[in-house]
């Protein structure tokens, strides 16, 4: 049984006082901070074996390069994805957003006839259709509604039940036999409503569509296991699962990152290169690594899938779901609205609301004040705010180091926002 108090106790950033209260950080969904052992990770990598990585004759190379393949291996163990020597399944990115579009413009690449017979299966074109929802990132809604815009193809979606949760049971007549990509969060970043993959997934191989999984807001905070949930590739972010800044993860079958052209160009992802023809690429992950990696960042981030392994994403889960029935009684305030499901079976800790009359910002100064940070704005996710009839809201959300009392100071310091602003 992980022990919470304790494993707070290795954040050295939350023993601080902010305008005279002892901090409360609810906005982990935005980033998570980092216990010790991540951030002695980077520094230590520093101080003894930094090097660039792969092929340097040198002895901190060939130590770097096994402290960074290690890395990558420990992320791969936390979310089900192969690890060995020539199978690997995870690619080193600046981010999830950095992977996402990755993702999309080696889409693109095949849809100029890159990467030859084995790419045309990720090849679009007129007539055929991606597939996102209305409850997704910027950084998913973008990269893919460009792709189509650059392809001639066609962006569809799937709506949000009044609570924000995807309609997923349209998923039978908005995936049909045109749609080639199907690109959709995992846990939503506003809703915090966790999606109910598997009928999506069903849905999107019975027409031959691969799957693209948003995974940023549930690798920290629950079990994920990629292969069990037979998506086609995923995209996460380091700093968001208590990594450094700077790295995030890119999931692929296998098979599908071997058929996969690249996305960028450079150093150490190339075989043969020459002046008067294309270059002959690498196998993945380095097909998909060029140039110099976040290597110290890559090191620090496999440090943190470990942490979070060896405490338990189970217990995690559980942790986070206790502090986010404390949160979800915010609803019961007078004037206060979830924007999300209610039933916390369904989501994780993150938990959007709007205030009545009260704007945002000063929602955000009026509990920053108490020494609460919460996050304000739209959450890159306006097509959701719009869903809601908002343009912003107020975004508590979870970790590990979270504490119910601290969920009920919020709720406390909520139920009097409008009673001072006089709304
Ligand atoms: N998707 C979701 C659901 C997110 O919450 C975020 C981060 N806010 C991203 C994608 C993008 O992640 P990053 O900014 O780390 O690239």
């Amino acid at each position: 049984m992980a022990d919470f108090a304790t494993i707070r106790d290795e954040f050295p950033i939350l023993d601080q006082q902010v305008h005279g209260h002892p901090l409360i950080y609810l906005d982990s969904a935005a980033t998570a901070q980092k216990p010790e052992c991540v951030i002695d990770a980077e520094a230590d990598f520093y101080r003894t074996i930094n090097a660039g990585v792969h092929r340097g004759a040198h002895e901190l190379a060939a130590r770097s390069t096994v402290a960074f393949e290690q890395a990558r291996a420990k992320v791969a163990r936390l979310v089900g994805a192969n690890a060995q020597e020539g199978e690997e399944e995870i690619v080193v990115t600046g981010g999830a957003t950095a992977g996402l579009n990755l993702l999309a413009t080696a889409f693109g690449n095949a849809s100029l006839g890159r990467g030859g017979e084995a790419a045309k299966r990720f090849a679009l074109g007129p007539g055929d259709e991606i597939v996102v929802s209305q409850a997704e990132h910027h950084s998913v809604l973008l990269p893919f509604q460009e792709l189509a815009v650059r392809a001639g193809a066609t962006l569809r979606w799937l709506g949000l039940e009044d609570d924000g949760r995807i309609r997923v049971e349209d998923a039978g007549d908005v995936i049909t036999e045109r749609t080639k990509v199907v690109a959709v969060t995992h846990v939503a970043n506003v809703t915090g409503a966790i999606t109910d993959v598997a009928p999506l997934v069903r849905r999107a191989h019975e027409v031959g569509a691969l799957v693209v999984l948003d995974a940023c807001q549930s690798v920290p905070h629950i079990p994920v296991d990629f292969h069990a949930l037979d998506v086609d590739f995923a995209a996460f972010s380091a700093h968001k699962m208590y990594g450094p800044t700077g790295v995030g993860f890119l999931y692929g079958r296998r098979e599908l990152l071997e058929a996969l052209p690249p996305a960028s160009f450079g150093g150490s992802m190339v075989e043969l290169a020459w002046m008067d023809r294309p270059a002959q690429y690498m196998d993945p992950p380095a097909r998909f690594e060029a140039g110099t990696q976040p290597v110290a960042q890559v090191v620090a981030a496999g440090v943190a899938a470990d942490w979070l392994r060896a405490i338990g994403m189970d217990q995690v889960a559980a942790h986070e779901r206790a502090i986010a029935g404390e949160l979800l009684k915010l609803g019961e305030l007078d004037g206060v609205r979830i924007l999300g499901p209610t039933e916390n079976r369904e989501r994780i800790g993150t938990v959007a609301f709007d205030v009545a009359g009260v704007h945002p910002h000063d929602v955000g100064q009026f509990v920053d004040a108490q020494g609460i940070a919460i996050r304000v704005g739209h959450h890159c996710a306006q097509p959701v705010h719009r869903h809601f009839g908002l343009f912003a809201s107020n975004r508590a959300s979870t970790g590990v180091y979270n504490t119910v009392d601290e969920a009920r100071a919020l709720v406390e310091a909520v139920s009097r926002v409008r009673g001072f602003f006089g709304a």
